[in-house]
């Protein structure tokens, strides 16, 4: 195929603490040649950017092989960017990773344009255009990602709110307990993300089942199911390899009560085998998932509160989880929030792009620009 005809692409990356994922996202949003890699954060910064450059140097060849024209590049990545495309902090997941030039590094390595923003206001982003909210039309929501921590980004008009120096989203440290509050890798207590994460529910599983659930619970929910959740993966961590997020009906075949040879008693914690024992009726699990239900609602309603906010797309591998937990999350939300909030009503809906999200978000905002 000829330049002039050729579709054109741009090269999408979805850097998080475990794994890069990548791909050529066309203008249509169809992704091609999908993978994911090892971030390999251990090995620092020069390392992460020469995975990056790697991948800018095949990308062209790769896109031609396609058919396809290589336009630019977009990533989202774990940590704070500020309006230029600089990393302006970024945890220990990622030494080093903090002060990077990303946007320049990128365009650098491919000679093409490139943009760089926060992971989750891509994840944001992505489903804005082509995930849930999109095809439910909504042009103003609310984002929150459940997994480590908690990521949130807010859509306005389509377009990431991004507050005065880009980095407004950060919903999880709000503050829910001022004294005696848990401990948070942000240097503060008491916040959101230590209450509602996906490693905060195992706490409370560790809390309130000392010995967990069985193996055969979460065995059901497929033996491709990702282990995002258990490794509790932010969203942008997710790698099932297989491209499809934990099935949201799955439901435990077996009675649980057997421990089934549990080699590692964290596994026991393990959310998706306590989704499946809550799923078989399991009255502690139904009350464990409850709680937490309703400890994410605090949170929500903080932010209804906030921000008038009627529409939320919670993402994360939880997020997989459906309306079998989004249904309980709105109903305590729902019954605390203050009556003149609820006009239309509060709607939660699951993130639907599952690992692809982040990847088309950033590439989103690439094609934004050019
Ligand atoms: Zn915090």
């Amino acid at each position: 195929m000829g330049k002039g005809t050729a579709q054109e692409v741009v090269l999408g990356f979805d850097l998080g603490g475990t794994r890069i994922k990548m791909g050529l996202v066309e203008r249509s949003g169809r992704v091609h040649a999908f993978r994911s890699v090892p971030t390999g954060s251990a090995e620092g910064r020069e390392h992460l950017l020469a995975t990056l450059r790697q991948a800018c140097a095949a990308a062209e060849t790769e896109a031609a092989g396609h058919g396809l024209r290589l336009i630019g590049v977009g990533i989202g990545t774990a940590g704070f960017v500020d309006a230029e495309g600089r990393v302006a902090y970024a945890t220990e997941n990622l030494p080093g990773w903090t002060g990077t030039e990303l946007r320049r590094e990128l365009e650098a390595a491919s000679g093409l344009p490139a943009a760089a923003l926060n992971d989750v206001h891509a994840m944001a982003l992505g489903e804005a255009w082509l995930g849930a909210p999109a095809s439910l039309g909504l042009q103003n929501f609310v984002c929150v990602a459940l997994g480590t921590g908690i990521g949130g980004c807010l859509i306005q008009g389509g377009a990431v709110f991004g507050g005065r120096d880009g980095h407004a989203g950060g919903f999880g440290h709000q503050i829910v307990m001022q004294d005696g509050g848990i401990p948070c890798g942000c240097g503060l207590s008491g916040c959101w993300e230590s209450y509602a994460s996906v490693n905060a529910l195992k706490r409370l599983i560790a809390e309130r089942m000392p010995g967990g659930f069985p193996a055969d619970a979460a065995r059901s929910g497929g033996a491709d199911a990702p282990e995002a959740v258990s490794d509790g993966a932010r969203a942008e961590d997710v790698d099932s390899g297989s491209g499809s997020p934990l099935p949201i009906d799955a439901r435990p075949t077996d009675t649980p009560g057997s421990l089934g040879g549990i080699a590692d008693v964290s596994d026991a914690y393990d959310p998706r085998r306590l989704f499946a024992a809550a799923r078989a009726g399991h009255p502690a699990a139904l009350k464990i998932v409850d709680e937490y239900a309703s400890r994410v609602a605090v949170g929500l309603v903080n932010l209804v509160h906030t921000l008038n906010a009627g529409d939320f797309v919670i993402g994360g591998a939880i997020a997989a989880q459906g309306e079998f937990l989004l249904s309980r999350i709105a109903e305590h939300t729902e019954r605390r929030i203050m009556p003149v909030y609820r006009g239309a009503g509060i709607r939660l809906h699951a993130a639907s792009l599952g690992e692809q999200a982040g990847v088309v978000g950033a590439a989103c905002a690439l094609l934004r620009r050019v």
